[in-house]
């Protein structure tokens, strides 16, 4: 499948807000939006203005699209499945969005950035409900649970990520279990306890035009 394979700062940069897509650096004082936050490219700077109603639209869309590593095509698939579910659209997409099997993995701590989680699944890693899982788009559901395969909780990569992520907070709804490096969806989030910088009803006002 197509991706992204450019550098990955320049779309936080492009976006003006950190989309943490590096794991630990994007913590640090090395973070390209905090040592640069202008639009990337020669006229950046002047790019760096007030955005009109369909800029912040736009922008919104794409910002929540980078932050969950997902292609347009995929992207307005997800916004379709959400818009034919009961209940609000932008927060049916957001919870959509939430239950990818990568983006639990890395919520819970096993992995450092979606990227990273989404190799790793790659990889086979990972079990979902005792059967192997490679395909981090996957979509997870209450009771669903997630674990390192046998084979890999021994290997450095894993234990490491393990090491660096432990003190990272889980939400709460899902159960991580650090003895079994499994991780059950309790149910799938809320709004409010989805952490991410996104007013979804501007995706929601893009896709309805
Ligand atoms: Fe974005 Fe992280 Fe790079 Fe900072 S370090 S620009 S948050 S990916």
């Amino acid at each position: 499948m197509a991706r992204y394979t450019g550098a990955v700062c320049r779309q936080c940069r492009r976006e003006g807000k950190k989309l943490f897509l590096k794991g630990e650096r994007c913590y640090t004082d090395k973070c390209a939006v905090t040592r640069r936050a202008t639009i990337p490219g020669q006229h950046g700077k002047a790019r760096t203005k007030k955005l009109s109603e369909y800029g912040m639209q736009l922008r919104t869309k794409q910002s929540a699209r980078r932050y969950y590593g997902v292609l347009e095509s995929q992207f307005a698939k997800y916004f379709d499945m959400a818009d034919r579910k009961a209940g609000m659209t932008g927060e049916n997409l957001l919870r959509i969005l939430e239950s990818r099997l990568d983006n639990v993995v890395y919520r819970s701590g096993l992995a450092s950035s979606r990227k990273e989680a989404r190799q790793l699944v790659r990889h086979g890693h990972y079990t979902l409900n005792g059967h192997k899982a490679n395909i981090p788009s996957i979509l997870l559901k209450a009771g669903d649970v997630v674990a390192v395969t046998e084979k890999s909780r021994s290997l450095d990569k894993i234990k490491s990520v393990v090491e660096a992520n432990s003190s990272k907070p889980v939400p709460k709804w899902l159960d991580f279990d650090a003895e079994k490096l499994a991780v059950k969806v309790i149910d799938l989030p809320n709004r409010e306890d989805i952490d991410l910088d996104v007013e979804e009803h501007y995706i929601v006002e893009l896709y309805s035009k």
